[in-house]
């Protein structure tokens, strides 16, 4: 059995680098980054990367004691039942292959501007403006389109209705999100909600797990994405886009997965292209990833319904359902019951199976759940 991490400890970058890192674990979240207070850490590749001197594993501050990188990582030992025992109260059962669930909703936006900006129902968007405007949040750490190349991501800081607007939809390159954390810091921010695939939305529950306070208190809200894998930009937007759909970058309007990559036009076209054909362009952080649902975010959000135009909702965490429920009392959502839409449910149901099937079985722990098996046993 892997052996748990005290909030005090003698792990630090080196056990980071060689059992995280150099294992193909890291899934590049930066969270990692985001801790280390004496920047050590660079970010190439989608990788953290030592930038000082005696690299690739040895930290001068992590001898004389520093750990804070290898606390806040979200894939370090036993990550997933130290982020269940304190957003849950305990450890998940092994059946519980989407993590805890409180209830399952099909929403959208109310306002129409937001509905329409936003990938499937605009719901991220519209809670994220919603708690600008009443004050619970003070900024948002989430991407947006990249200014260097077009239909890239880069992380950034909103603060207003029109940056959560401008930042809305889906790209399905990688975006380190955490790292938008460092600017918001930096424009004195300390009520943050924390837009992120899986790997990113269990960031704030490492950090606050193993105490690395300064910034796990600053994570309001952590909002979630359902995500199975993102893609190397070279591959999607260059080897798929260009070369084998033959698309201009400039004249695309949107990209969607549902079942299979979806290309749309200015000029009204739908492009597709397989997504088994596509696994050969998959982020290499993505290939270990065990979590599709965003488990350990306060609301989780996908488009995996069968209607256009509606966020299926993952109600987690007790913050996550109070929020919800307020949000629905002034109007900013409406929602229908996640019933209505069993084949949706049965689909990420499997697509958290496929994923859970990544993780190496030598890096279970007690209190981690395989699909359908008992998570390792005492001793084993
Ligand atoms: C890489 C990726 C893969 C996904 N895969 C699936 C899937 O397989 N199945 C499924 O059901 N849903 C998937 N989703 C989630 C889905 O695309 C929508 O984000 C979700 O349904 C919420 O829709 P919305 O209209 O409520 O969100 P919006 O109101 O449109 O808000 C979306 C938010 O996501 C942020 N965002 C966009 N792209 C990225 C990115 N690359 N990295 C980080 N943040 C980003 C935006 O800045 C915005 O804040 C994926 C999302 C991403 C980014």
């Amino acid at each position: 059995m892997l052996a748990s991490v005290p909030a005090k400890d003698n792990t630090q970058w080196t056990h980071l680098y060689n059992e995280v890192v150099a294992t193909g674990l890291c899934t590049g979240c930066t969270a990692c980054i985001v801790a280390c207070p004496f920047h050590v850490l660079g970010y190439e590749d989608y990788k953290p990367v030592q930038l000082q001197e005696d690299g690739p594993d040895k930290c001068a501050h992590g001898d004389k004691g520093c750990s804070l990188c290898t606390l806040a990582c979200p894939r370090f030992r036993e990550w997933e039942p130290e982020i269940d025992r304190l957003l849950f109260g305990e450890p998940r059962q092994p059946d519980e292959v989407m993590g805890h669930v409180d209830e399952i909703v099909l929403a959208r936006a109310t306002a129409p501007e937001v509905l329409m900006q936003g990938q499937d129902g605009g719901v991220v968007s519209a809670l994220l403006i919603w708690g600008l405007e009443n004050g619970e949040i003070d900024g948002v750490c989430t991407s947006k389109l990249s200014d260097e190349r077009p239909w890239d991501c880069e992380p950034a800081v909103v603060t207003d209705r029109e940056g959560v607007l401008a930042a809305a939809g889906s790209r399905y390159t990688y975006s380190p999100n955490p790292l938008a954390m460092l600017k918001a810091a930096e424009m004195g921010l300390s009520k943050l909600a924390l837009v992120g695939m899986g790997c990113q939305a269990s960031a704030p529950g490492s950090m606050a797990a193993r105490r690395v306070n300064k910034w796990a208190k600053k994570v309001h809200w952590t909002f979630g994405l359902l995500c199975s894998k993102s893609f190397t930009y070279d591959g999607l937007m260059v080897e798929i886009a260009q070369k084998e759909l033959g698309l201009d970058l400039d004249e695309i309007v949107r990209v969607n997965i549902k079942g299979k990559l979806l290309f749309y036009t200015k000029d009204g076209r739908e492009l597709t292209y397989s997504l088994k054909k596509s696994h050969q362009y998959t982020r290499p952080g993505c290939l270990r990833c065990p979590d599709f649902t965003a488990e350990h975010a306060d609301l989780s959000f996908g488009g995996l319904g069968q209607g256009e135009g509606w966020t299926l909702v993952i109600i987690r965490t007790p913050k996550g359902r109070d929020l919800w429920d307020r949000a629905v009392a002034d109007g900013v959502v409406e929602w229908r019951p996640g019933s209505e839409d069993e084949g949706a449910i049965e689909l990420m149901r499997k697509l958290a199976v496929k994923s859970l099937e990544r993780w190496p079985s030598e890096h279970l722990s007690e209190g981690s759940r395989t699909p359908g098996l008992v998570p390792v046993a005492e001793g084993a």
